[in-house]
């Protein structure tokens, strides 16, 4: 895997000075943090990130990483040395912000964001509809109001951790004292103890309510598409905003037609005669239907546009077309009469088919197969 250049990842030039590095950081680290940025390789560019600036912001690796680069002898852009292996992303964004973020179980918090996956019929993802959803999603006990006690008493503070939520330990290593700080066993990290819990939500101060929410499918959509309703997520703690709610859209297959983009694509059985002679077509669309005229001489297989009888353009104006292929059906079962009719006309066209040259033919067909 070939390195970007740490100057590169954030964005300054090579004689940036530490307070340009500091901001290019700063700004990265929040635009990528895991937390926020749900993008699926924010992650690694968080990672990518947190390494560069971990060496440029330290005078001795930047000075190192200036001289040699990746390929520095030392070592020191191998991998972080283990560093995300011990601490989660919140641990590494309060180092270098100082903190306070995840340590405050006070702090307001946004709410999780919620998904839910809605098949609806083909139709109805063409001209769109509204449709009500029941999310069972989480809301905060209206009888305790979120406190978790039971209505009358209050919450105490937690004595073990002083309501911090957090226990520090300390250690003593070969590389100095480190502080370790862990969610306070007593109160599990809320810095709250509740003396009588409250009966409706067992003292978690929430509960699973089902809401019905409506949502607007819009016209055109397409397969797997995704609806953001804004603040319907499961509720934010101390005050944070509510998060999101996520509709995944399935559309459930149709007997006739099919989606390809904006275009719906059919398949229409015309006969022989049809396809030799040419005709006039009833074709069905989804709103009524239309008339097709086949040629004289069409194949099976031709393919016929019917402009602006298809989707809804989701973006961009007017409507996709109707394709329509038409595939020319054998007869099966003729009568005498046709029989006749049918030899005639290939007699016309200089062909001679005989009953028996059909029996030789298959017979030398087995053989064929037997290896004779
Ligand atoms: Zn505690
Ligand atoms: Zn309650």
């Amino acid at each position: 895997m070939s390195k970007r250049d740490f100057y590169e990842v954030l964005g300054v030039s090579r004689n940036a000075s530490e307070d340009e590095i500091r901001k290019a950081y700063r700004k990265l680290a929040r635009k990528y943090h895991p937390d926020v940025n749900k993008e699926p390789d924010a992650e690694k560019k968080f990672k990518e990130v947190k390494e560069a600036y971990e060496v440029l912001s330290d005078p001795q690796k930047k000075a190192r990483y200036d001289q040699f680069g990746h390929a520095d002898p030392g070592g020191f852009a191998g991998g972080g040395g283990g560093f995300d292996a011990d601490f989660g992303f919140g641990d590494i964004f309060d180092m270098f912000f100082g903190g306070g973020r995840r340590s405050n179980p006070h702090a307001p918090r946004k709410g999780a964001d919620l998904e839910y996956r809605l098949t609806v019929e083909f139709k109805d993802a063409v001209f769109g509809k509204s449709v009500e959803v029941v999310i069972p999603r989480t809301e905060t006990c209206d009888k305790c109001h979120g406190t978790g006690a039971k209505p009358g008493t209050q919450p105490e503070t937690c004595s073990t951790c002083q309501g911090t939520g957090q226990s520090e330990v300390i250690q003593n290593t070969p590389f100095g004292r480190i502080v370790n700080r862990r969610i306070c066993q007593v109160c599990n990290g809320t810095g709250k103890i509740i003396r009588e819990k409250c009966s409706s939500c067992a003292g978690t101060g929430q509960v699973k309510r089902k809401k019905k929410i409506n949502v607007k499918i819009p016209a055109g959509i397409h397969e797997g598409a995704q609806l953001r309703v804004s603040g319907e997520g499961e509720p934010g703690q101390n005050g944070g905003p509510p998060g999101d709610l996520y509709i995944t859209v399935y559309i459930k297959p149709h007997e006739f037609f099919k989606r390809d983009g904006d275009d719906l694509v059919c398949e229409l059985p015309i006969t022989f005669g049809q396809a030799a002679l040419g005709d006039e077509v009833i074709v069905p669309t989804l709103k009524g239907r239309a008339k097709l005229k086949v040629p004289a001489g069409t194949q099976t297989g031709t393919e016929f546009r019917l402009q602006g009888k298809g989707v809804r353009r989701l973006r961009g104006y007017g409507e996709g077309d109707l394709r329509v292929k038409v595939r020319v059906v054998t007869p099966t079962k003729l009568t005498a009469e046709q029989k006749e009719a049918l030899r005639n006309f290939s007699h016309l066209c200089g062909e001679y088919i005989k009953q028996e040259q059909s029996t030789n033919f298959f017979d030398k067909m087995k053989q064929a197969f037997r290896g004779e």
